[in-house]
């Protein structure tokens, strides 16, 4: 008799797996830190928001998963090389990593101070290549690791007042690639998961504003916006045995955003 939950388990759990997680307070990286934890990944929470992140390790322990708090500054490269030198001394290995620390401030070209250049730039592209360089030695020592590095929509189509945003999270892309590339040697992989416009305590206002949000809406094929747990999935995913042969991708959850959004009306009878 065919068991479907053993199979299934074979292919995606990620019982044992230790995963490093940055920006795991947000609301985009506490939501997938939890599911990974639930898939059976010891996740070590990693985020410059201590608060928050006491907040979210206690939802996952209540949930019955395992998770540990690391107050760590992407910016910083000794706050860095502490934290992950702790974590590799905590659990012993460290199997997978996901880079979810981001910001923006949306404004246009003309209006970006070189201090906000500087910040979105340290946080979402020197702040993902820096934690990499910490946390891929120990997947290189095991041969096996899985780097999962959070794009956005902007990777390939543009909103206003996202110059720099927009650039980082290219540079994010490119970088999956040379690490996709360069470590496939040592059995590591790497890819790109680019969310859409998911609905999130901060994309709040944007999604109260009837303007805005239709504008958004239009753009969005399954016609509703992304929330968190749409990012879960392909997380798990990128994460287990069963993306073995995945590497050096972008994957877009975007509900057929880039697709085309919303068709107009047309006359055919189908
Ligand atoms: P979020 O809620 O603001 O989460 C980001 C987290 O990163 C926050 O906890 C933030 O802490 C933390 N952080 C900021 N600076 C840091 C630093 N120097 N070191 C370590 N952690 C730091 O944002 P989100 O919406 O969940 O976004 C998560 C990721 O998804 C980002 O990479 C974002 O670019 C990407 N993304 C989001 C969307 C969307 O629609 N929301 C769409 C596409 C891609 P503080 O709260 O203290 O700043």
């Amino acid at each position: 008799m065919m068991n479907i939950g053993e199979n299934l388990q074979k292919m995606f759990s990620l019982e044992g797996s230790v995963v490093v997680f940055t920006g795991a307070a947000g609301g985009i990286g506490s939501t997938i830190a939890e599911g990974m934890a639930l898939a059976g990944a010891r996740v070590a929470l990693c985020d410059i928001n201590q608060e928050q992140l006491e907040q979210v390790q206690k939802r996952i322990t209540e949930a019955g998963g395992e998770a540990s708090c690391h107050r760590l500054d992407v910016t910083d490269k000794d706050c860095i090389e502490e934290c992950i030198v702790g974590i590799g001394r905590q659990y012993k290995h460290i199997d997978i990593l996901v880079n979810c620390a981001g910001i923006n401030k949306r404004e246009g070209f003309m209006d970006v101070k070189e201090e906000t250049y500087d910040r979105i730039m340290d946080i979402n592209l020197k702040g993902v290549f820096l934690v990499t360089q910490s946390v891929a030695p120990y997947m290189k020592t095991q041969k096996k690791g899985s780097i999962i590095n959070i794009g956005s929509h902007n990777t390939g189509s543009i909103l206003g007042g996202c110059s720099v945003y927009g650039a980082t999270k290219c540079g994010v892309l490119s970088m999956t690639r040379s690490m996709a590339v360069e470590w496939a040697k040592y059995n590591i992989r790497a890819n790109c998961v680019s969310p859409g416009h998911i609905q999130t305590p901060l994309t709040v206002p944007t999604w109260e504003h009837p303007g805005r949000s239709k504008y958004l809406l239009d753009r969005i094929a399954l016609n509703r916006p992304g929330v968190p747990e749409d990012i879960t999935g392909i997380c798990i995913l990128l994460a287990s045995d069963a993306s073995a042969y995945i590497t050096g991708a972008e994957i877009r959850v975007d509900g057929g955003c880039i697709a085309g959004g919303q068709p107009w009306d047309y006359d055919t009878a189908f």
